[in-house]
């Protein structure tokens, strides 16, 4: 059965300064609740707004990235409804005339290129935030948080072209990544990206899915929304349309209501806000766009020699791209990309940590620093690992570690007097060695790295071994 699914994605803007019709700062994640908010944003009666100029420059920046349409003309208009984080009883946001129309963001799925193609992007406020003591089936009364009311939010919308929860994940980690690259976006906080979800069955009724929250929330409610639907066609009963809620504590979706229609919202133009004309601000924008992820990818195959498969595992994170990039700097970037890809990665996945995580634990120059070690053979391949690991855990000088640890690499002027001993205390192994049997090097080899406890370089000693002896 064939699966269709279109997406509204609701992004915060939220690397913006200022909320999208009043100064209050945007940086209010950390802050106690209704600490960033004046007459405005309360939606108080007579409070007048102000469109935010850098969210609608923001707002082109996306729309060009994403190759869509640019209109010349964006009217914001009043979606009326009522709710308790709604103060004012509607939404500004627009209607008629979007800021863009159309444009694709190119996802890899299955091995092939695909273009998601968009409806439409438009900017709009976020609402505030409702919170419950405890369950929100049990809570006696709500709580509300106006900070984020009238945060600057994008909408994004696709065509009903995505065929899985699958792709559907992977689109919007595309998606985060490019309004990561376009520093409009920080996807870490709360609240950033927000979910809604269409999805149908062949030809079935169209169900949507509101206010999905996180990224793995979109993928599960979607796997359970097609199970729902294709269980309730097996037993030859109808799927309504109508609107879910997805409850990510038991990861099933449940009925909210028959779903609204458009006119329902009543929209009209705001009239206490001017039409906004874009054709000088498309002009102001276009030169700064920074780069995207697949100038960056050739960049830095380019500019460090890296393979391609390296620089399409960088490109994914903008962070590791970062963190690298400073470590190159410094270290033989060949090198240094083994390190941060295969080993630093995959001691932070296994901690569940991203690489904002790891700046805050483990430098750059740092990290760099104890390669550099590595390449003097003042410490081996493992002791890096070890020191890494012991970082990560309990942080730390590198320095330290290493003394504390007793991971400094024997130096090779040393070496020699724990082959000698070797030599010494294994009269068998010598003789071996002289009647021409092979393995007895290993062996005292081996009896060496035992009494460094493998901090002496192997192939180093092994040639020590045979100088002594002759
Ligand atoms: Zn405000
Ligand atoms: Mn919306």
């Amino acid at each position: 059965m064939d699966v269709i699914i279109g997406l509204e994605v609701h992004a915060q803007m939220n690397k913006l300064k200022s909320k999208l019709f009043c100064s209050c700062p945007t940086s209010y994640h950390k802050s106690p609740p209704n600490t960033h908010v004046c007459p405005v944003c309360l939606g108080m009666p007579g409070a007048m707004p102000v469109v935010n100029r850098e969210a609608i420059k923001a707002g082109i920046k996306v729309a060009l990235a994403m190759n869509a349409k640019i209109l010349p003309m964006i009217v914001f208009d009043r979606k009326n409804y009522f709710y308790p984080d709604l103060p004012k009883n509607f939404q500004i946001s627009q209607y008629d005339h979007p800021l863009a129309v159309g444009g694709y963001v190119t996802i890899e799925s299955d091995g092939k290129e695909k273009k998601i193609t968009l409806k439409r992007i438009h900017i709009e406020e976020d609402p505030g935030k409702l919170s419950y003591k405890g369950s929100i089936t049990t809570a006696s009364y709500s709580l509300i948080d106006y900070n984020r009311s009238g945060m600057p939010l994008l909408e994004i919308v696709t065509e009903p072209v995505i065929s899985s929860p699958k792709e559907a994940r992977i689109f919007l980690n595309k998606l985060r990544m490019v309004l990561e690259y376009l520093d409009v976006f920080d996807g870490e906080l709360e609240g950033a990206m927000r979910v809604d979800a269409n999805i149908s069955i062949a030809g079935g009724a169209r169900v949507e899915i509101k206010n999905i929250s996180s990224f793995k929330g979109v993928e599960k409610a979607l796997n359970y929304e097609i199970l729902r639907q294709k269980n309730l066609i097996k037993r030859g009963k109808a799927v309504v349309r109508e609107t879910r809620h997805f409850d990510e504590s038991q990861e099933i979706t449940v009925s909210l209501r028959s779903k609204e229609e458009e006119q329902d919202y009543r929209y009209f133009p705001e009239p206490d806000l001017p039409v906004i004309y874009t054709v000088e601000l498309v002009k102001e924008v276009e030169g700064t766009l920074p780069e995207m992820p697949e100038e960056k990818r050739e960049r830095l195959k380019r500019e460090y020699g890296i393979s391609d498969n390296y620089a399409k595992v960088l490109i994914l994170d903008l962070k590791m791209t970062e963190f690298f990039e400073k470590v190159a700097k410094i270290v033989d970037p060949k090198l240094a990309v083994t390190w941060v890809v295969d080993v630093l990665r995959g001691e932070l996945n296994y901690r569940d940590w991203t690489f904002y995580d790891c700046f805050k634990v483990l430098s750059p120059e740092e990290f760099a620093n104890l390669l550099k070690l590595f390449i003097e053979e003042r410490i081996t391949e493992k002791g890096v690992v070890e020191v890494i690991r012991t970082k990560l855990d309990k942080g730390g000088g590198i320095e330290e570690i290493i003394a504390e640890k007793g991971l400094f690499a024997i130096p090779k002027s040393e070496i020699e007097k724990f082959c000698k001993e070797a030599i010494e205390e294994n009269p068998k192994a010598v003789q071996d060695y002289y009647s021409g049997k092979k393995q007895a090097l290993n062996f005292l080899v081996g009896q060496v790295m035992k009494k460094t406890r493998g901090r002496a370089d192997p192939e180093e000693t092994a040639k020590i071994i045979a100088r002594i002896l002759g």
